[in-house]
């Protein structure tokens, strides 16, 4: 695919979400692998509005070598691609669902959210939390970077999901997938729920292994 259908790609997908309400304001960022580097979303820039000549391109070494300075949050991206060398994508939203679940007291850190469906299973697995960082505090690159090696989605405590996939549409696929898992949890909270059993789960990942 080329550059500029890749640029355009992250220009409709970044806007879909936005028009959905799944990011909103200036928050929410997305980048994507190419051969020699990276594409990211600005600094600054809304998820509804993207100009793709502007979008932040970096060399293979996380240097901006053109378009606007990429998102502050570039670390958490850099963190991920370190240690998931087949993560094609990566999408980080603010999306309300999800951080509320990640505001929860009693989550099982390990693990945030239940196997409520297949498709969860599927496409998350299992979804550890990462401890509450300060905006811009390079720890939490840090507790990213141990956390990637065995997880291609993770969930910052009170800040949102960061999720990698193999392509861009396979990232935010996934991304959905986990703010309607936690918009249900959230509906069925308290209530006596039936998740999918342990054999259930193992039977998934037999049938259907993450990729990423
Ligand atoms: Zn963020």
């Amino acid at each position: 695919m080329s550059e500029t259908r890749q640029r355009d790609d992250i220009v409709s997908l970044a806007k879909s979400l936005f028009d959905r309400g799944l990011t909103f304001g200036s928050s929410g960022n997305i980048s994507l692998r190419l051969e020699d580097g990276w594409l990211m979303t600005p600094t600054g820039s809304s998820l509804g509005d993207l100009d793709p000549a502007r979008i932040s391109k970096l060399d293979s070494e996380g240097r901006h070598v053109s378009g606007d300075a990429p998102t502050k949050e570039a670390f958490l991206h850099g963190a991920m691609y370190d240690r998931r060398p087949n993560a094609g994508a990566i999408v980080h939203l603010h999306a309300t669902h999800s951080v509320a679940v990640s505001c929860l007291h009693d989550i099982d850190p390990a693990n945030v959210l239940p196997p409520l469906t297949a498709y969860y299973v599927m496409r998350i697995g299992t979804l550890p939390l990462i401890p509450y960082f300060a905006p811009g505090d390079l720890d939490l690159a840090r507790a990213v970077r141990e956390m990637a090696s065995d997880h291609h989605a993770v969930l910052l405590a009170n800040h949102g999901p960061v999720v990698a996939g193999t392509s861009l549409r396979d990232a935010v696929h996934a991304t959905e997938e986990l703010e309607e898992t936690a918009k249900l949890f959230l509906a069925v909270h308290g209530m006596k729920t039936r998740p999918l059993t342990p054999e259930q789960v193992a039977d998934l990942r037999r049938r259907h292994p993450v990729r990423t």
